[in-house]
């Protein structure tokens, strides 16, 4: 059956020449389901309670109207004043979503800018001092620098409140509230967020008027492009077998996921003597090394970023060949969230997990959460039988809880998964350790 929405082209949507022109510059063909819901309505002027998360689409959702709107009726800001006011919870979103305005709104003569924490105010209020069409900023900055009077925001004609149930679960509701106090009532309002629990739905009501809910999903088709793989792995072969992993050509741009800080930092160490160039970004990293770190990333120069869960939310980076869990995830929702960060967009990708004798209980959670076996590979120089046997075996009863008695971090919602296609193997050319016993 034919996806009603896959037909939609952006030049249906309502969109303005320059616009349609960017999207395509960007390589979107057609607009993910949530721009086509979404973008038609907010043009219209109408509030949106959008129900999605990272991967579906849904900045240039909320991106491409504004721009459209904010340059249709041509009015300057005044000093220190904001047109549209994106609120997001962290540095990094605002940055991408930053990076997203810059690339649609080429050419617009609109003036944008992004403030967050963790960096000197001086630029922020230079590039705020003769007012903004779109402001990108994280609560508490923003709120310094309306005390200091350096930004208004009584003349914002759009709000956007991004990933609104992060930025409960970060403690900024009172923040937000604050901010909320001082844009005028009359407004369009957008907000977003990857779940519903009830503080989120009682905040919509109480911000939006009028609105359409839309939900999106990321499409079915984003896991099913993923060649998902298990390596069983004794815990001290590990870090060689990513060496080996690594070193392999096929692994063009990857993330390695572990379960702490630590573990991040003892691994970039481990990589580089394997003269595996990595970098690791984490919550105990300073703002300036999190950027550095991600721009390596991005620009190709490091090929291996290794990251924690929370770390890793939001990091929109295109093209990842591989994910690889180094350290299983507690939490199977949490793989889930982890592989969607390769096959982006309608690419294929890799997902690799090693697993080791204390993981098999998570590997279980995760087989059961994705309604499917992971398919097993034993061609490596550290594949550790006795586990696979354990694994493969009903009557072995692991001991550890399933979320290791650790309370729960992730509360995004269990995403659907669809069969993984086999074919391709998750280390391309069997790279091998010489000599490996
Ligand atoms: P988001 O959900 O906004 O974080 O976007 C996820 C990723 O999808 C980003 O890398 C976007 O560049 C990309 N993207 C957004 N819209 C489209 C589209 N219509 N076609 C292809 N890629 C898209």
């Amino acid at each position: 059956m034919k996806d009603p929405y896959r037909m939609t082209m952006f030049t249906d949507l309502g969109l303005m020449a320059p616009l349609c022109r960017a999207v395509d510059a960007e390589g979107y063909t057609v607009p993910t389901p949530i721009q086509a819901r979404a973008i038609p309505h907010l043009l219209g002027g109408r509030d949106l309670l959008g129900v999605a998360q990272t991967g579906t689409g849904k900045t240039a959702a909320f991106a491409l109207p504004i721009l459209q709107r904010l340059s249709e009726k041509n009015q300057r800001p005044v000093p220190r004043a904001v047109r549209a006011l994106i609120l997001t919870p962290t540095r990094e979103l605002a940055c991408q979503i930053g990076d997203s305005f810059a690339a649609y709104g080429r050419g617009m003569h609109l003036r944008r800018t992004v403030v967050h924490g963790g960096v000197g105010m001086g630029r922020q209020v230079a590039a705020l001092a003769g007012g903004v069409d779109i402001l990108v900023a994280t609560p508490g900055r923003l709120l310094d620098l309306v005390s200091r009077a350096q930004v208004r925001l009584d003349a914002v004609e759009i709000f956007v409140l991004d990933e609104a149930d992060r930025m409960l679960d970060m403690g900024f509701i009172r923040d937000v509230q604050k901010i909320v106090g001082r844009i005028p009532v009359k407004r369009q309002t957008v907000l977003f967020s990857a779940t519903m629990p009830q503080a989120v739905a009682s905040l919509a009501a109480s911000l939006l008027t009028d609105f359409e809910r839309i939900e999106a999903t990321p499409p079915a088709t984003t896991v099913d492009l993923i060649d998902q793989r298990v390596l069983f792995v004794a815990k001290d072969d590990k870090r060689h077998l990513l060496v080996d992993l690594l070193k392999s050509s096929a692994v063009t741009r990857a993330i390695v996921f572990t379960r702490t800080k630590h573990g991040a930092d003892r691994l970039v160490e481990q990589l580089r003597k394997g003269s595996v160039s990595a970098d690791a970004i984490h919550g105990n990293k300073s703002q300036g090394a999190r950027q550095s770190a991600l721009d390596g990333f991005k620009s190709g120069r490091v090929r291996t970023l290794v990251a924690t869960d929370i770390a890793a939310r939001g990091i929109d980076v295109d093209n990842i060949s591989h994910v690889i869990n180094f350290d299983l995830p507690n939490e199977p929702e949490s793989y889930v969230h982890r592989i969607g960060r390769t096959a982006r967009a309608g690419t294929s990708g890799a997902a690799v997990s090693l697993c080791d004798a204390d993981e098999i209980v998570h590997l279980r959670a995760i087989e059961k959460t994705i309604r499917r076996p992971v398919p097993v590979d034993s061609d490596h120089s550290y594949h550790a039988d006795a586990i696979a046997r354990l694994h493969a075996d009903p009557a072995h009863k692991p001991k550890a809880k399933p979320n290791g008695g650790k309370p729960r971090v992730n509360n995004a919602p269990p995403s659907r998964v669809q069969p993984a296609r086999g074919g391709r193997p998750p280390h391309g050319n069997g790279s091998r350790r010489p000599n490996a016993a």
